[in-house]
């Protein structure tokens, strides 16, 4: 059966946005990333940027309303088509909320996949992350030559620490998804089942894994 709507889910850090995109291309689907949605309407200052900007710098999750708005529309320009929904459903009432859509349509999950990555790992990744201002390159703070003085070298921008990678934003990230994100998890553990891929390692091997249980 061919794998047409898939979640993802993984803890902040964990490489679920790099991996989404790259199964995505795979398997012909599209993207659609709720922190991406976010961060651009945050850029643009729209209202819903505005009202989510203190919530993401905080490391907070953005209130289930807000959420449930946008994913509302964007399900509508999803339909028809198959898509990958990453950093979507974050909480139980979003997944709830979901699946009531889902049904709705007449759509079903085929696969909701997990990458899993130990928390201190997470808090050494994105302390050590740095994203380029202009283009949104990312980088690692340990490849760059001149450490945190180096440019971007694809155009030259300069770059920053993003305002949710600090160690103490981070921990606190965290504790949200063991609190609000793991309850997810088991939610599709008792409906269908989750397929667990670790996203310690080399990426394409990880691309490749995901591909390979897909399922
Ligand atoms: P990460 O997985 O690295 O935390 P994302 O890019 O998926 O980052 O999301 C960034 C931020 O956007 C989250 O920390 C949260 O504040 C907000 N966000 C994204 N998706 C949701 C959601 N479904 N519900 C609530 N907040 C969200
Ligand atoms: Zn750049």
């Amino acid at each position: 059966m061919a794998v047409r709507h898939v979640i993802i889910i993984g803890p902040p850090g964990s490489g679920k946005g790099t991996q989404a995109m790259r199964v995505a291309d795979k398997l012909d689907l599209k993207h659609l990333s709720t922190g991406d949605l976010l961060r651009e309407a945050v850029s643009e200052g729209t209202e819903l940027g505005k009202k989510a900007e203190e919530y993401m710098k905080a490391g907070l999750l953005v209130p289930d309303e807000i959420m449930l708005g946008l994913i509302r529309e964007q399900l509508d320009v999803l339909e028809g088509g198959g898509w990958m929904l990453d950093g979507f459903p974050r909480t139980l009432p979003q997944a709830e909320t979901l699946a009531e859509l889902l049904a709705g349509k007449d759509l079903a999950i085929d696969m909701v996949l997990l990458i899993d990555v130990e928390s201190e790992e997470i808090v050494g990744r994105l302390t050590s992350r740095r994203v380029c201002g202009d283009c949104k390159a990312v980088y690692n703070l340990s490849m760059l030559p001149d450490g945190d003085e180096s440019v971007c070298e694809k155009c030259g921008g300069k770059l920053v620490t993003r305002p949710d990678d600090r160690e103490e934003t981070v921990r606190r990230r965290l504790k949200v998804y063991e609190e609000q994100t793991a309850p997810v998890l088991d939610f599709y553990r008792k409906l269908r089942g989750v397929t667990e891929v670790t996203g310690s390692g080399d990426i394409d091997e990880i691309t490749a894994e995901i591909i390979r249980g897909r399922r």
